[in-house]
């Protein structure tokens, strides 16, 4: 079977006072149906903006996809998304219908000025086609499905008046109303505390389930993305360093910038100080990019050709990938 979605080469630029920002600059990987995959790296990584990409929300200017694919197979149709106009019917029929995407902050998806109820059924009268009160009926249940107490009371509250981790919860209801093959999570849980976030995940992890949706989940955190990916790509200055099954990102990273992230992860049985060791350095400016290999100037084990040549992206065991000099000598 082939995967739901590919990208090919995609790279996305933007245009900067400073000069030309390539915020994903030729990324390759695929989702299968029904899977996750977990999107890693620290902010301006291109992790978002491979989503926005996706889902046809590059403002231009001053962004634009500058070359590749993203291959959509759906309902026995091949489409390439990155050729879609943002705003043309085809690309605004697929974004909720067949993708759906959830934030960090809920409020960016969910209009304040509406109540959440409206919401929802709005949604499924435009996008399935419910009469009115077919739409209400449905919303209240998916608002129950999603573990929101007195549903058919909550359906008339404004987002304000729900706590973040409901307000997340009924962003989770409003995204999956529709059926979406894949739904894009970018960052979901980050702003809530620990025990929310894990009721959401665990939220997310059922109702996957349940729909049969694949995922991409974009995350700083590798503790999350050990609950729910399948596979897992490691993104550095808009590039794929590593790309491998979460176990051997956990078990075996072979890149020196994942390994990096698996020592910051924190350990609860480690001291304070130890807890936390975060990754030395900063990630360089997207104008400036370094010659050789990006992670250079923060890298561990770097060697003298690495600053010169780029590594590639090579398959050191099947279904793992890595660019580092290290495993290319
Ligand atoms: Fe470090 Fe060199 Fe590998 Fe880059 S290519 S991650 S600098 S060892
Ligand atoms: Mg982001």
């Amino acid at each position: 079977l082939m995967p739901l979605i590919e990208l090919k080469e995609l790279k996305t630029y933007f245009r900067t006072d400073k000069g030309l920002a390539r915020a994903v600059d030729g990324v390759n990987f695929s989702i299968k149906r029904e899977r996750t995959l977990g999107v890693v790296g620290e902010s301006g990584s291109g992790k978002s903006v491979t989503a926005m990409s996706i889902m046809g929300l590059i403002p231009n200017p001053p962004g634009s996809i500058e070359g590749g694919e993203i291959l959509f197979r759906h309902k026995g149709q091949t489409i390439d998304l990155s050729k879609l106009p943002s705003n043309g019917s085809k690309m605004r029929s697929i974004r909720g219908n067949e993708i759906a995407m959830i934030f960090q902050e809920p409020m960016t998806s969910l209009n304040p000025v509406f109540t959440i109820g409206d919401q929802i059924s709005e949604a499924l009268i435009l996008h399935e086609g419910l009469s009115k009160k077919d739409a209400k009926d449905e919303a209240i249940k998916m608002l129950e499905e999603v573990g929101i107490p007195l549903p058919a009371q909550r359906f008339d509250e404004y987002p304000h008046q729900l706590s973040g981790g409901m307000r997340q919860r009924a962003m989770i209801a409003m995204a999956l109303s529709c059926n979406p093959a894949l739904l894009i999570a970018d960052e979901p849980t980050t702003a809530l505390d620990v025990t929310i976030q894990a009721q959401v995940l665990e939220l997310m992890n059922r109702l996957q389930e349940e729909h049969r949706t694949a995922i991409m989940f974009i995350t700083h955190d590798l503790g999350v993305i050990a609950n729910m990916a399948d596979d897992v790509v490691v993104m550095y200055l808009g590039r794929i360093v590593e790309s491998a099954c979460v176990r051997d990102v956990f078990h075996n990273p072979r890149h020196p910038y994942t390994q990096g992230l698996m020592k910051s992860i924190p350990s609860l049985t480690a001291s304070r100080e130890d807890r936390l060791k975060p990754i030395k350095g900063v990630v360089p400016d997207l104008v400036n990019i370094p010659p050789g290999c990006g992670f250079e100037p923060r890298c561990p084990n770097a060697m003298p050709i690495c600053r010169e040549k780029r590594p590639v992206l090579r398959e050191i065991a099947p279904g793992h990938q890595v660019s580092c000099w290290l495993e290319l000598k």
